[in-house]
C-alpha cells in the first residue's frame, strides 16, 4: 500500500472527515490574497501585512518542507445556545477544548507516522495558527472548493469543519488530484444573507465588516448599529454558512452556555473556570460581555429579542 494510503487511513481513523496532499510552493489563490491586503479589507489586523511574504512559501513555516497533508475535522452543526435564546457560532463548542491544541493533539499519530517511515525528516502541525494560506491548500490539496463566502466547501459535508495541516520535509509520493470547481454556481445566498455587507461580491470579504472579526478580533467597544446586526449572536457569525445549500439545515441550538445575564455577572476565574480551555478562552471574558452589552443597547436595554 504507498504510504499516502497509509496516512490516509489513519486519518480517517483519528476522526478527520478529508485529507489530501499537496505539494509545498506558493499556494493558489496567493495573488487574490496580495490584493486583498493592498486593499486594506482586513480591519485592524495590521500583523497581516507582515506575514504576505511567508503565506507565498509554506517553507517559511516549516524549512525545506516538501510536502502537505491537509486535514478538516468537522465541528457541530448545532449553534452552542443559551437559556435565553441567544447563540454563539458553531465552532465555540463550549464542550470542547479550543480547537487550535485539540486538532493538534488529534494530528500527533501522523507525525509519528511519518518519522518512523522517514527516520530524521521534520514534521510540524499548524491548526489556524502559522501564516498559511490554509483554505488555498485545502483546495490544492483536493478536499473542498472555496465557496462565494470563501469557506472551503467539501460536497457531502459543507462547511462546518476545521482545517489542518502537516507540513513535512518528507518527499514521499502523492496521488494526482485535481482542485475541485467551484460548486457555487449562480446561487448567492451567502453575499445577499451576509447582516453587515462584509461579503461586497463573490470571494471578497470585507474582514473590517464581518461580525466573526468584530465580535472576536476586534479591541474596543462595538457601536449599537453593529449590535442590531448582530442578531441574536454574541460570538461570531455563521450566517453566510447557514444559508449555504451545501449545509446541513435548518438552524439548530443545543443549550449549553449559561443565561447572558451569567455570563454578565461573571467574574475571570468563574469565566476560567468555566470556559478556561474552550474557544472563548482566546477572545477573553472582557470582550463576551462588550458583545452581550452591544447586543443589549441594541435591543433598548432589554435582552428579549
Ligand atoms: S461571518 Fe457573518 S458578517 Fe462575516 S461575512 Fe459571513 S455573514 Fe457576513
Ligand atoms: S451560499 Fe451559495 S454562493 Fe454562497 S458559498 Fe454556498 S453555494 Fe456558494
Amino acid at each position: 500500500m504507498p504510504f499516502y494510503q497509509r496516512i490516509i487511513r489513519r486519518a480517517l481513523d483519528l476522526g478527520f472527515i478529508a485529507v489530501g496532499f499537496c505539494r509545498s510552493g506558493p499556494p493558489p489563490f496567493l495573488a487574490e490574497y496580495n490584493r486583498w491586503i493592498d486593499a486594506g479589507k482586513y480591519g485592524e489586523m495590521k500583523w497581516l501585512q507582515g506575514h504576505r511574504h511567508l503565506k507565498a512559501d509554506p517553507g517559511a513555516v516549516l524549512n525545506d518542507c516538501e510536502t502537505i497533508i491537509s486535514l478538516a475535522y468537522p465541528y457541530p452543526s448545532k449553534k452552542p445556545g443559551t437559556p435565553d435564546g441567544f447563540t454563539t457560532a458553531r465552532y465555540t463548542n463550549p464542550e470542547s477544548r479550543d480547537y487550535h491544541e485539540a486538532i493538534k493533539e488529534r494530528a500527533r499519530p501522523l507525525v509519528a507516522l511519518i518519522s518512523g517511515e522517514y527516520p530524521g525528516e521534520r514534521s510540524r502541525i499548524c491548526v489556524d495558527s502559522a501564516p498559511l494560506l490554509e483554505r488555498g491548500i485545502a483546495y490544492a490539496s483536493g478536499i473542498g472548493f472555496i465557496g462565494k463566502n470563501n469557506m472551503l466547501i467539501r460536497p457531502g459535508h459543507g462547511s462546518y469543519l476545521f482545517l489542518a495541516e502537516v507540513l513535512t520535509t518528507a518527499l514521499f509520493p502523492i496521488p494526482a488530484r485535481k482542485p475541485l470547481v467551484s460548486m457555487c454556481g449562480t446561487c448567492s445566498r451567502c453575499i445577499e444573507a451576509c447582516p453587515t455587507g462584509a461579503l461586497e461580491r463573490p470571494f471578497l470579504l470585507d474582514a473590517g465588516k464581518c461580525l466573526s472579526y468584530l465580535t472576536i478580533e476586534k479591541k474596543g467597544p462595538i457601536d449599537v448599529e453593529t449590535g442590531k446586526k448582530m442578531g441574536r449572536c454574541f460570538f461570531g457569525c455563521d450566517v453566510c454558512q447557514e444559508v449555504c445549500p451545501f449545509n446541513p439545515g435548518p438552524v439548530e441550538t443545543i443549550e449549553s452556555l449559561p443565561s447572558i445575564d451569567q455570563i454578565l455577572h461573571m467574574d475571570e476565574e468563574i469565566f476560567e473556570n468555566r470556559f478556561g480551555k474552550t474557544a472563548f478562552a482566546r477572545a477573553g471574558l472582557e470582550k463576551i460581555k462588550r458583545n452581550i452589552m452591544a447586543l443589549r443597547e441594541a435591543r433598548g436595554g432589554g435582552y428579549q429579542g
